[in-house]
């Protein structure tokens, strides 16, 4: 299929980009690594008028820490994400994104703005924590996870605002842990599940964190599962009689793959692996 006309830009600063977005209008849209606006594009479902692309824009791209965190340029494509070991269960979810073609050129700013729930790095944000910056008009501001995600493709990121910065805490102490159930190695994700887990000195959970993918309009906590591990043991057991509740308060999208039923059934199941996973490296 062939997109309808449209204009592009490719500014050379942060502020040139801004100020197009801002003279395009509501129909005018970034670019990034175009792996999910281009598709949507080739089908007509969306048409925007004008594209600004990111790639010129200095300053975009890169990890590094900071103050007990990890703070990850928007335009870092998924391929640097998952071959950094120290970004931890970022990381591990990242290497899952489709194939080698997609990760080199899919971002993390690209994957987080776009907010479908099937993708893999959204879950991970909201389990640890994270927050990402945007640039607009008003200048900068940062957002929580937990306020990010708004509905199926909808986040809290505004007309004319960029997403510039991506920031989670840094992993040191914690082990992950991540099982993505799909039909064909490079697909989206059917469920995916992430954990994170920190043990006590006594070898005890002294805190855990899970994310769920595709199991609503949005990435979800699985806070049941926490509540049920914290504090208590990290034993097969006890994992499995917490993965058992994964499913409770989700509202998981049937489609041609699977029922929403199954879906529960996948998350029940991928929740004690990825536990199990985690446990283990922590
Ligand atoms: C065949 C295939 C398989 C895939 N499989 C998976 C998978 O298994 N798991 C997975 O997670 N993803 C998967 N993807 C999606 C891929 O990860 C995309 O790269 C990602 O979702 C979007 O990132 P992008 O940089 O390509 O963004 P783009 O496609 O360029 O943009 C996506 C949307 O976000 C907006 N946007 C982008 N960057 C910014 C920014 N910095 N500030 C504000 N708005 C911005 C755009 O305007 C657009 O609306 C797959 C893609 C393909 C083509």
């Amino acid at each position: 299929m062939i997109p309808a006309e449209f204009d592009y830009v490719a500014p050379e600063s942060l502020d040139a980009a801004l100020a197009a977005l801002r003279e395009g209008g509501e129909d005018a849209k970034v670019l990034a690594g175009g792996h999910s606006l281009v598709p949507l594009m080739k089908l007509r479902l969306a048409a925007p008028s004008l594209l600004v692309d990111l790639r010129r824009v200095p300053g975009l791209e890169g990890i590094r820490r900071e103050n007990g965190s990890v703070r990850i340029g928007a335009m870092t494509r998924h391929h640097a994400v998952a071959t950094d070991p120290s970004l931890g269960l970022a990381a591990r979810a990242a290497a899952t994104i489709a194939d080698q073609q997609v990760r080199n050129r899919g971002t993390i700013g690209g994957a987080l703005a776009h907010g479908d729930p099937a993708s893999d790095l959204p879950a991970v944000l909201v389990a640890l924590e994270g927050s990402v910056v945007v640039r607009g008009e008003g200048g900068e501001r940062e957002i929580a996870a937990a306020d990010l995600f708004q509905d199926y493709l909808t986040t809290a990121v505004g007309d004319g605002e960029i997403l510039t910065e991506v920031r989670l805490p840094a992993g040191d102490g914690w082990g992950a842990g991540y099982a993505k159930f799909n039909r064909r190695v490079e697909d989206w994700a059917m469920v995916a599940v992430c954990a994170a887990v920190r043990r006590a000195p006594d070898g005890s959970c002294e805190d855990v964190r899970v994310g769920l993918t595709n199991m609503a309009s949005t990435p979800l906590r699985g806070t049941a599962v926490e509540a049920a591990l914290r504090g208590g043991s990290l034993d097969a057991p006890a994992i499995a009689a917490a993965a058992e509740q994964a499913a409770e308060g989700t509202d998981p999208p049937e489609d041609l793959n699977a029922s929403a039923d199954y879906k529960r059934h996948l998350a029940r199941v991928l929740c004690r692996r990825a536990l199990e996973e985690a446990a283990a490296a922590a």
